[in-house]
């Protein structure tokens, strides 16, 4: 069966979409640690990330730099943190959380709350930076 991830990526259920290309995508998530948290995948359904090919791996790297660039300049931050977890989820992401402290990246924190509104206005404001 096909992951809640390809699913967003064939348009089937709805997300906050962030920017896309050929072979990557890139949209908020819906239960965010922080403001403008997002995950960046591979359209291709693959499970565990180290089990992309280079390329892949690669060009998910590089697409991932420039959605975590335009997430810094729309959110105040630190900087974007980076994490790869993938235990619920079975579809290789990264995800990218705006950092003002350490903590702002514990998976263990409660997650934060916000209108669709809020969600859209989110993610225009980082489309915009990526224009
Ligand atoms: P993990 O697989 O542990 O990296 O966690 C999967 C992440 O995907 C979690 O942070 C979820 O909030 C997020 N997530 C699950 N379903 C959706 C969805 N439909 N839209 C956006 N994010 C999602």
């Amino acid at each position: 069966m096909a992951s809640i991830f390809t699913k967003i990526v064939k348009g089937e259920i709805p997300s906050y979409k962030i920017a896309e290309d050929e072979l990557f995508y890139a949209f908020l998530d819906i239960n965010p640690l922080a403001k403008g948290h997002t995950l960046v995948i591979p359209k291709k359904e693959v499970d565990y990330i180290f089990d992309l090919d280079d390329n892949l791996l690669k060009g998910l790297s590089l697409f991932t730099k420039k959605v975590a660039k335009a997430i810094e300049k729309s959110v105040p931050c630190k900087r974007i943190g980076v994490a790869v977890l993938g235990l619920e989820v079975p579809h290789a992401h990264i995800h990218l959380v705006p950092l003002n402290s350490e903590q702002d990246i514990n998976f263990e924190n409660p997650k934060l709350k916000f209108t669709q509104e809020e969600f859209c206005d989110i993610a225009d404001r980082i489309r915009k930076e990526l224009a």
